[in-house]
């Protein structure tokens, strides 16, 4: 029986051990969601030149301003620069316009009055030099650095490349990614329950974990627990896959095939179990075509406890993704912990009055109980030592 690591050491040996997924080039479009790969630099200055930023008039600013400016010509938003001649004179602007040459100051049209050919300031208005000007690169400077690489894209992100002429993004390559659920009782989500029978939920439930972090070339493959069936499933995937993540069969039952089958596939294991509650049976290695292969135990909370802990952020990183730092919550009730292993409770999040994240321990009462999870955003993770966590203990989060 070999040694159990600790969860440190699972998350170190996993980060040193996989490969990177490399880059790729995608249209702006279909960015959203990646890991950007290259650091976003203005690719001039922002805004590009000194920008109107209402509907009025532009002026030349006077410090006993005239109260009537004859009308000389209109700036549109997108329209080349035009020129002010006179200071008694203005001319309309829209919100976008290039500030007219010899405009210093934009009156709202809201503290205007239309008379003919003029425009007449409110009673007692008075406007301030330079005010409603965004004036040019006062955002950024041509150059800047705006996004650094190992983002992810969001909306925000997506403006930015947007604004500085990214039509093509580099990109994270997305990993092909096989789930494997192994087990004779497991059946499909729309056949009949035989006896001894339940449906798959960890595949699908894996697979989301994944999906709404952008993964989105993953499939899902179901095995019987038979030796050469599982050797020739995992041999073809294998061949098709960067990433296998395998539910059941790793513990130390007599049916427990998959272990075998890896070593037999040349994956060379890297560990097999886990100082932890739930998931210690968990097994980790690389193909001989450095494919990460993941094997975790069955148990519904096991697997998707493993899966959000371990597998999600070293794809993530994988894919380039920079470090974040974790969640950390405090809880609000005491929660059981074990001497030797670390404890994965799940919690529910909710901020106090001051604004500090308050975890609820709502623990399932086994690792196959996942009936309460919904009502959690996820686990917190209790270090080994004693048997309680008391309530106002500080730990990090690991959200579903
Ligand atoms: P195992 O790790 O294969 O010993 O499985 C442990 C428990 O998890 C058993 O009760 C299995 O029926 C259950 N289990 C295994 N795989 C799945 C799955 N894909 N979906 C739901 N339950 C599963
Ligand atoms: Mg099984």
């Amino acid at each position: 029986m070999n040694e159990l690591i600790s969860v440190a050491e699972a998350q170190a040996l996993i980060a040193a051990h996989m490969p990177l997924f490399g880059s790729e080039t995608v249209p702006l479009a279909q960015a959203a969601g990646r890991i950007l790969h290259a650091p976003l630099h203005a690719e001039h200055d922002h805004p590009p030149f000194d920008r109107v930023m209402m509907d009025g008039i532009a002026v030349r600013w006077q410090a006993v301003l005239p109260r009537a400016f004859a009308l000389a010509g209109t700036q549109l938003a997108g329209m080349a620069v035009q020129s002010l001649e006179a200071g008694d004179t203005c001319l309309e602007v829209t919100t976008g316009a290039m500030v007219p040459v010899g405009c210093d100051c934009v009156i709202p049209v809201e503290q205007t009055q239309r008379d003919g050919n003029r425009y007449l300031l409110a009673e007692g208005y008075q406007p301030l030099h330079g005010q409603f000007i965004h004036a040019r690169g006062s955002d950024c400077v041509a150059g800047a650095l705006l996004l650094e690489a190992g983002t992810r894209i969001g909306a925000p992100e997506m403006a930015l490349l947007a604004a500085n002429g990214m039509a093509r993004v580099s990109v994270g390559s997305m990993p092909s990614i096989a789930i494997v659920s192994t087990g004779d009782e497991l059946v499909a989500v729309d056949a009949a329950l035989g006896e001894g029978q339940i449906r798959r939920s960890n595949d699908v439930a894996m697979a989301a974990a994944l999906h709404l972090h952008g993964f989105d070339r993953v499939v899902l493959r179901h095995v019987v627990d038979d030796a050469a069936m599982t050797r020739d499933m995992l041999a073809d995937l294998l061949r098709s896959h960067d990433v296998l993540i395998l539910s059941g069969g790793v513990s130390m039952g007599q049916r427990d095939y998959v272990p075998a089958a890896l070593d037999a596939l040349g994956v060379r294991r890297v560990f097999h179990r886990i100082a932890q509650k739930p998931g210690k049976p968990m097994w980790f290695g690389v193909g001989p075509q450095q494919q990460a292969v993941f094997a975790l135990p069955g148990n519904p909370v096991s697997a998707l406890v493993c899966a959000i802990r371990y597998v999600r952020p070293a794809l993530l990183a994988a894919m380039g993704k920079a470090v974040e730092p974790g969640e950390i919550v405090c809880l609000d009730a005491a929660a059981d912990t074990n001497p030797t292993l670390t404890c994965f409770v799940p919690v529910h999040v909710q901020s106090d009055p001051s604004g500090r994240l308050m975890a609820r321990p709502v623990p399932s009462r086994t690792s196959g109980d996942f009936s309460s999870l919904p009502r959690t955003h996820g686990v917190v993770e209790l270090p080994p030592g004693g048997n309680k966590a008391h309530a106002g203990t500080v730990a990090s989060l690991y959200r579903w």
